[in-house]
C-alpha cells in the first residue's frame, strides 16, 4: 500500500511538471531584433525606429533625431543689366530649405549724347550708353531741311534753289519796301520774291538784268509795279516770262534787245515800249 502511495506521489508530482514546463514557454523573457526604420527621419522632423521580439508577440519603438539640414553656403552674384542675381544665401544639400532670394535684373540706365547734330541736309545721330555696362545703341536724327524765308535758309543760309539766288535786292531810304537791283546768280531761271525780310518787292530798277543773255526764264511777282530804265536790256535768251498783273510803269528799252516775238506773245497785252 506504501508503494502504491509512492508511484501515486510520483505521478502527481510529473503531471504539474509537465502543466508548469507548457506555463514557461508563454512568459518567456523577449528577445528584440536589432530594429527596423518605420519612419525615415528628415532634416527637421524625428523618424521611428520599430524592435519587435523575435516571437513576433511584442515591438516597442525608440525616435530617430532629425538630421538637421546640411548647409551649402553661396556667395552672393550681384544682378547686372541683364541678368538676375542673388545676396549670399544657404542651401540643404537635401534641397528642402534655402534662404535664396531672387534679384531682378537692374535693366539698363541709357545716357544719351547726340555725336553729330543734324544739319539741314545730314542726318545726325544720338548714342545710347548704358552708365553701368557700357551696353550702346545709335539712333539716327533725321536731316531736318532748310527752313528758307525769303528764299534764304535760316539755319545755314543756304539760298532756295531757283528762287532768287544771286538776286540783289535794295531797300529804300524809308525803309518800307525792296528794289531788285541786280542779278549775279548762276541760274538760267529767276524768281524774283513778292517779299523780302517780311517787306515788298515792289521794283525792278535801271539795267538791273542788263545783258544777262543767259537768263531763260523770268517771275515777276504781283508785288512789283515798276520795271526800270533797260531792266532786262539785251536778255537774248529770255524765251519765258511771267509778269505780274500789278506792273503799271515799264521803263525805256526795259526789253530791247530780247527776243520780240516770244516777249510780245508772252507779254501780251501790256505794250513793250522797245
Ligand atoms: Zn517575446
Ligand atoms: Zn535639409
Ligand atoms: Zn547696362
Ligand atoms: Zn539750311
Amino acid at each position: 500500500m506504501k508503494k502504491l502511495l509512492t508511484i501515486l506521489a510520483l505521478s502527481l508530482i510529473a503531471a504539474l511538471s509537465a502543466v508548469s514546463f507548457t506555463a514557461c514557454d508563454t512568459e518567456h523573457t523577449h528577445k528584440y531584433d536589432s530594429g527596423v526604420i518605420t519612419k525615415a527621419p528628415t532634416c527637421t522632423e524625428k523618424g521611428i525606429k520599430t524592435f519587435t521580439c523575435v516571437n513576433g508577440d511584442d515591438s516597442y519603438t525608440e525616435e530617430i533625431s532629425a538630421l538637421g539640414h546640411v548647409l551649402i553656403h553661396h556667395e552672393a552674384k550681384s544682378a547686372t543689366c541683364t541678368e538676375i542675381g542673388w545676396n549670399a544665401y544657404d542651401s540643404c544639400s537635401r534641397n528642402d530649405y534655402t534662404t535664396y532670394e531672387r534679384i531682378a535684373a537692374l535693366g539698363h540706365e541709357y545716357e544719351s549724347e547726340v555725336i553729330k547734330e543734324a544739319t539741314c541736309t545730314e542726318q545726325g545721330y544720338t548714342t545710347y550708353t548704358c552708365s553701368r555696362c557700357d551696353d550702346s545703341y545709335a539712333e539716327e536724327i533725321a536731316a531736318l531741311g532748310h527752313n528758307y524765308v525769303d528764299g534764304v535758309c535760316t539755319r545755314c543760309g543756304a539760298k532756295e534753289p531757283g528762287v532768287f539766288e544771286g538776286l540783289k535786292l535794295i531797300l529804300n531810304d524809308e525803309g518800307t519796301e525792296y528794289s531788285v537791283t541786280g542779278y549775279e546768280g548762276t541760274s538760267t531761271e529767276v524768281y524774283i520774291p513778292s517779299e523780302f525780310n517780311n517787306k515788298p518787292v515792289t521794283s525792278i530798277r535801271n539795267y538791273a538784268f542788263k545783258s544777262c543773255s543767259g537768263l531763260t526764264s523770268v517771275s515777276i511777282p504781283d508785288s512789283v509795279t515798276s520795271i526800270g530804265d533797260q531792266a532786262f536790256y539785251g536778255c537774248s535768251g529770255l524765251t519765258s516770262i511771267t509778269i505780274g498783273n500789278s506792273v503799271t510803269s515799264i521803263g525805256d528799252q526795259a526789253f530791247d534787245g530780247c527776243n520780240r516775238t516770244v516777249l510780245q506773245a508772252l507779254l501780251s497785252p501790256i505794250v513793250l515800249r522797245v
